[in-house]
């Protein structure tokens, strides 16, 4: 990375897998607004479709996820009856309206269920809502808890789309994190999934994790290329201990510095490339005939709760707790807490508890930020039409700061980001987000 760009390093970024966040979702929104807006939709509206599982056997001490370590498996089997409620509510609010491109499955720990019980949810999903065999399963796994046959079963069940949660295969690293599992164990489930006919198959890799040097990660980098995932992401870790009491059990001094975090990420690029992966968005490596690949080649990456994905779908229904639904501008999350969920699902409700009504500035700013993202341009032009005279003196300042250290290129109406920044593309998208300028008086802007 350029020596310029070092100094944006240290601004926290926003994910941006919706926009505006999660964070800025209040309790104006209703089941109710999610229903009329269901009931709007078209009969063939590509429907993309996410089960939230979230338990979990024990804790790593990174998890920023909504999940809770369970014991009990019979509090599993109750939320897996709350979730077949939540669905049969929604079936009755689309009434035969919308198609189901995809259904993912993440976590939590989705393979804590069983497969008789995830194959139960999907029977309900067919049931309530309608499912084809061109939909697009996919599932994300804890290896730890891959049992016998499980890949098998998975595979018989229509699931097409594997995601191990990898991280870091240094011993120390693991230790530091409290998720031991090792290349063997990671090894003999890549090799089920394999032989259960699997061609798509994801890895999670984490930087900036406690003890991590290059030395360390380099290993973790050729031990995953050896294993030829057709995906994989990068993720940079988050710690954020005040809000996620859990991180407190990381040693901050075991922290690898912010050039460091550069460096790591930069070393996983490079091994990922060098084996012949290519580069999606800023942070996601898929071989040449992965699907997201050729999505990414064809101009039709989109980034959502997942991250990047090929799914066409627009309109996202979410089950579970803390899930997020997003039907034409509407945001509507469930409650987080599972308890709360599951006794609303129980009583037949969809469990909204907050949410957002994107405003037509909003949309103009996700369509960019998302470009961004995915494509690592934009045009600017629809930005800075609509901002307020102050937000679009302070865009422009910033656009040119970033073009002045040679972080984008700014030609007529499009930026785009240089050769090897795309590290940066969620910073330049902070560029033109009011939410992350604190200074901004946004609300007046509609
Ligand atoms: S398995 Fe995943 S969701 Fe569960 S604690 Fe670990 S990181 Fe969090």
């Amino acid at each position: 990375m350029e020596d310029s760009w070092r100094k944006y390093l240290s601004k926290r970024a926003p994910r941006y897998t919706s926009y505006p966040s999660a964070l800025h979702f209040d309790g104006s929104v209703t089941t109710a607004d999610l229903v009329e807006k269901l009931g709007e939709i078209d009969v063939y509206e590509p429907l993309s479709l996410y089960v939230h599982v979230p338990f979990c056997r024990q804790l790593c001490w990174y998890c920023g996820c909504n999940m809770r370590v369970e014991n009990y498996y019979a509090r599993a089997r109750d939320y897996v009856s709350a979730l077949m409620n939540e669905i049969a509510f929604y079936g009755r609010a689309l009434g035969g309206r919308g198609r189901p491109t995809s259904v993912h499955f993440g976590g939590g720990t989705p393979n804590y269920l069983l497969c008789n019980e995830l194959g139960e949810i999907l029977t309900a999903v067919e049931r309530e809502i309608g499912l084809t065999d061109s939909a697009n399963l996919a599932i994300e796994l804890d290896p730890r808890l891959l049992r016998e046959n499980d890949a098998d079963n998975l595979a018989s069940l229509g699931f097409t789309r594997f995601s191990l949660g990898v991280q870091d295969f240094d011993p120390v690293v693991q230790k530091a994190i409290n998720r031991l599992q090792s290349f063997e164990l990671v090894e003999a489930c890549v090799s089920d999934i394999r032989a259960a006919g699997v061609d798509d198959l994801s890895f999670d890799v984490l930087y900036g994790l406690p003890h991590q040097t290059l030395r360390r990660f380099e290993d973790t980098m050729e031990k995953v290329v050896s294993l030829s995932p057709d995906r994989v992401s990068v993720f940079g870790y988050a710690h954020l201990p005040g809000a996620l009491p859990r991180q407190r059990m990381i040693d901050e001094a075991a922290l690898p510095s912010e050039a460091m975090r550069s460096d790591l990420a930069a070393l996983a690029d490079e091994r990922l490339i060098d084996a012949g992966y290519l580069r999606i968005g800023f942070d996601h490596y898929a071989k040449p005939d992965n699907a997201l690949a050729k999505a990414g080649f064809e101009g039709r990456l989109k980034r959502n709760f997942q991250g990047f994905t090929d799914d066409a779908a627009t309109t996202l229904i979410g089950f579970g707790a803390s899930a997020i639904s997003f039907v034409d501008g509407l945001y509507a999350q469930n409650e987080k807490d599972i308890g709360a969920y599951a006794a609303r699902a129980r009583n037949g409700e969809a469990p909204v508890s907050r949410g957002l009504h994107r405003t037509k500035r909003e949309t103009v700013l996700a369509s960019a930020i998302s470009d961004l993202l995915c494509n690592l341009k934009t045009n600017i032009s629809l930005v800075l039409r609509g901002a307020p005279p102050a937000d679009a003196i302070r865009i422009c300042s910033a656009l040119e700061g970033l073009e002045a250290d040679g972080v984008i290129q700014w030609r007529g109406d499009t930026i785009t980001l240089a050769d090897g920044a795309h590290a940066l593309a969620r910073t330049v998208a902070m560029a033109i987000d009011p939410y992350a300028q604190p200074q901004v008086e946004y609300a007046a802007a509609v």
